[in-house]
């Protein structure tokens, strides 16, 4: 059963201003539908808001509204909880689909700005996905608990020796030691290209990079 839903008849001349709660449970359950891809997304224990503004344009409904709200998501350096707040603007145009107009999925032509629109069908505008959607929109790609999170502590017994780190020398054999050797910078090598073709039978030496 959907949760957002109105009906276009219901519709003011002049529009109408619609209100609704973002239920936890009922966002729990969206994300549980997500499966795997829901990547350690869990609701928030506070609800949220959806607001919006509708009317119609002729046979098409334009809407513009707000999603406020929040998503907990899975910190990526520590795992820990890493709480995301959510206040999206949005705006939809939705097309009527029916018996006498556009009767089938696909069958109008899109033009390129048209891309973004969405259909209903008979009387009814159910808005879950694009709920769901705008929370989802705002999950970082690297969500973080806090902004400078260090991440899980190692323990010293599991570090390295603190020069492991440390930047190596060139060593014997190296780029840089084989330039240095023919009295050459690094920079001599830009811009120069390797002969395609070695006009003196030898196999072509390998050329570090
Ligand atoms: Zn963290």
């Amino acid at each position: 059963m959907a949760e957002f839903e109105i009906k276009v008849t219901e519709l003011d001349a002049g529009g109408k201003d619609f209100v609704f709660p973002i239920r936890v449970a009922w966002l729990a359950e969206q994300l549980e539908a997500l499966g795997d891809a829901r990547e350690g997304l869990r609701a928030p224990d506070f609800e949220g808001k959806l607001s919006f503004f509708a009317e119609q344009a002729g046979t098409d409904v334009v809407l513009q509204g707000r999603v406020v709200g929040g998503l907990v998501a899975e910190c990526s350096r520590c795992l820990g909880a890493a709480p995301i707040a959510v206040d999206a603007a949005f705006a939809m145009l939705l097309s009527a689909r029916g018996k006498g107009i556009r009767p089938v999925v696909g069958e109008e032509d899109l033009s390129p700005d048209e891309i973004d629109r969405e259909f209903f069908t008979g009387d009814l505008i159910v808005l879950d996905d694009a709920v769901r959607e705008q929370l989802l929109l705002e999950v970082p790609m690297q969500p973080l608990c806090q902004q400078d999170c260090e991440g899980i502590p190692v323990p010293e017994s599991v570090k390295g020796p603190a020069d492991l780190m440390a930047e190596v020398e060139p060593g014997p054999g190296s780029l840089a030691a084989e330039l240095a050797k023919a009295g050459l910078a690094k920079s001599d090598l830009a811009g120069q290209e390797a002969p395609a073709v070695q006009t003196n039978g030898k196999p072509r030496t390998k050329r570090a990079r």
